[in-house]
């Protein structure tokens, strides 16, 4: 039996396209919130790893990118 499944990104919103956001390519934790009060979600932090050029928000698909 598989309990986990990838249903979650099926219930996220129709976005067409995914905000990126670029940041120093000095920052290793960046925090998203979906950039909108009612709309977001709850403010997650991420934390890239090693020579990870870029994170994925989860929630809302924002990606934020190491320049
Ligand atoms: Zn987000």
């Amino acid at each position: 039996m598989v309990s986990k499944s990838l249903s979650v990104k099926n219930a996220k919103n129709p976005v067409q396209n995914p905000e990126i956001i670029k940041v120093p390519i000095t920052t290793d934790q960046v925090a998203c919130d979906g950039g909108h009060p009612v709309l977001g979600h709850p403010l997650t932090y991420y934390t890239f790893e090693g020579h990870q050029d870029f994170i994925e928000c989860g929630y809302c698909d924002r990606r934020f990118v190491r320049k």
